[in-house]
């Protein structure tokens, strides 16, 4: 019996984690699994109901579960609240941090059926296939934030801070994952203009020498932005810092046609989180217009990473490729001769096929 904590959320977080819900309860029917799923609120939801973005007794539960699944947070109607409370501020960054999540796996692969859907060119984008490890407690968005009143406006300031550990860790898993595919990786940076930088490439050259199997090559990251829509398929794995990783990682999200696409796996403590790469889409929550299938892929690094079962993970993976190859459609990857379909429609769909 696995206890799943269910975090859905803001915006069309409930409508997708439902169908990666439902898949789950599939999975569990066809591979004899027990999930026993508690929800509890997070976010702007969170704020409204218990009048704080990341409730005690929320965190309470995910440290007690086995796995959390979180669908997205935030929105306009919390922008207006100091930064300190908006949703992102006081309830993503300090549940990454508190379950000691260092680092964010997100991989980026192109389905062969959805070359259309991406707008750049087949040449280009056909086989693509990378894993980006993102730091996800550290740099920027963790350092200090400063705001003070100087003659003629305000001064802001944020603190980019990494330690030798810190990029340690996230370098070995770099490389551990590396071992596992093409042996290749690629650390982004900015070490022309930035300290935390130098120290990021010089702790990653040090690292290197205990996988001298695996090739290392360093790129910065505005040119690593254009190699990413230029050439993608020279990219293995993609080792880099918490910003340059959010930023890099949406872009990266347009070579699969849509970030609807994009599952992420959050490790490093005790307790790992699963959730998709896209934020609450607020134009069109509420609609069953989402596309599930980061969702449902997200619940298939769960049952990969956290649960071992390996054999689970790629039959949900198998059952999306199916869907897609029988044209089964959310509006976000829409092609000529394809059935759009709901959400929901979806989910239902991935369920057929994982049950046939
Ligand atoms: P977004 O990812 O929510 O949306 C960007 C665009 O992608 C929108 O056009 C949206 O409709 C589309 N989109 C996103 N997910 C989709 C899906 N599953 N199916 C179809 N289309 C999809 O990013 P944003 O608009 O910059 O942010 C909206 C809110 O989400 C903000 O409050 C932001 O802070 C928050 N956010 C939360 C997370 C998170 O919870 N992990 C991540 C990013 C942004």
């Amino acid at each position: 019996m696995y206890n799943i904590a269910l975090l859905p959320g803001d915006g069309i977080g409930p409508e997708i984690l439902s169908e990666a819900v439902k898949v789950l309860q599939a999975c569990a029917k066809k591979f004899s699994l027990a999930f026993e799923f508690s929800e509890a609120p997070v976010g702007g939801f969170a704020i409204d109901s218990c009048g704080h973005a990341l409730p005690e007794e929320t965190l309470e539960l995910c440290r007690k579960s086995d796995a959390v699944i979180l669908g997205a947070i935030g929105g306009p109607k919390w922008d207006h609240l100091p930064a300190e409370q908006r949703p992102e501020a006081a309830a993503l960054l300090p549940l990454r941090k508190k379950l000691g999540l260092f680092a964010n796996l997100r991989p980026v692969i192109l389905y062969e059926t959805l070359i259309k859907a991406s707008p750049l060119k087949r040449e280009i984008v056909q086989g693509t296939d990378i894993l980006f490890v993102r730091e996800l407690t550290g740099g920027l968005y963790f350092g200090e934030k400063k705001r003070v009143e100087i003659a003629g406006g305000e001064k802001a300031t944020d603190t980019l801070i990494y330690t030798t550990s810190e990029i340690e860790r996230i370098g070995r898993l770099a490389f551990e994952s590396a071992r596992k595919r093409k042996k290749l990786v690629h650390s982004i940076d900015k070490a022309n203009v930035l300290e935390s930088s130098r120290l990021w490439r010089e702790t990653m050259n040090r690292l290197q020498k205990e996988y001298v199997d695996v090739k290392l090559i360093h790129m910065y990251v505005d040119n690593a932005a254009m190699q990413l829509i230029n050439h993608p398929r020279q990219f293995d794995v993609i080792v880099t810092e918490n910003m340059f990783g959010d930023i890099l990682t949406d872009q990266a999200s347009v070579l699969t046609g849509s970030i609807g696409m994009l599952a992420s796996a959050s490790i490093g403590g005790k307790v790992a989180l699963y959730e998709p790469v896209h934020g609450s889409a607020p134009d069109i929550a509420g609609q069953n217009k989402a596309n599930p299938l980061a969702a449902i892929l997200s619940v298939s690094l769960m049952l990969r990473y956290s649960f071992n079962h390996a054999k689970a993970s790629d039959t949900i993976e198998t059952a999306v490729l199916r869907v897609l190859e029988k044209g089964y459609r959310t509006a976000d990857i829409m092609q000529r001769e394809c059935r759009i379909c709901s959400t929901s429609e979806i989910g239902n769909h991935v369920v057929e096929e994982l049950l046939a």
